[in-house]
């Protein structure tokens, strides 16, 4: 969960430090989330919500672009998440960590 709380400090203090443009460029030299990576695996990370569905967890309608740890810009394809700090995810993906979108 230590990674939790960086996430939720470091990029928006990043952000705020770089300005909003040239976070998002240092946003997008940042690499993908891979399947393999340990944390993508304790929360079952898939670039694919469709693939979550055996994943009782998962429920109708969940995917990365509509959870409440999502950053980065809206209709972007890869994206940083809170959960998962320097790493992007894709926005059509899902894990375990999830929150709606209030
Ligand atoms: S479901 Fe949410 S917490 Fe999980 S990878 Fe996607 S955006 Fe991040």
């Amino acid at each position: 969960m230590a990674c939790v709380v960086a996430g939720g400090v470091v990029l928006p203090a990043a952000r705020a430090l770089l300005g909003t443009k040239a976070f998002a460029q240092a946003e997008d030299t940042m690499p993908k989330l891979e399947h393999s990576d340990p944390a993508a695996k304790a929360l079952s990370y898939t670039h694919d919500a469709g693939t979550a569905k055996e994943n009782p967890a998962w429920a109708e309608g969940e995917i990365c672009s509509n959870c409440l740890h999502i950053q980065g810009g809206e209709g972007e394809t890869w994206r940083p998440c809170a959960i998962f700090p320097g790493k992007r995810i894709n926005a059509d993906g899902w894990c375990s960590a999830r929150v709606a979108k209030g």
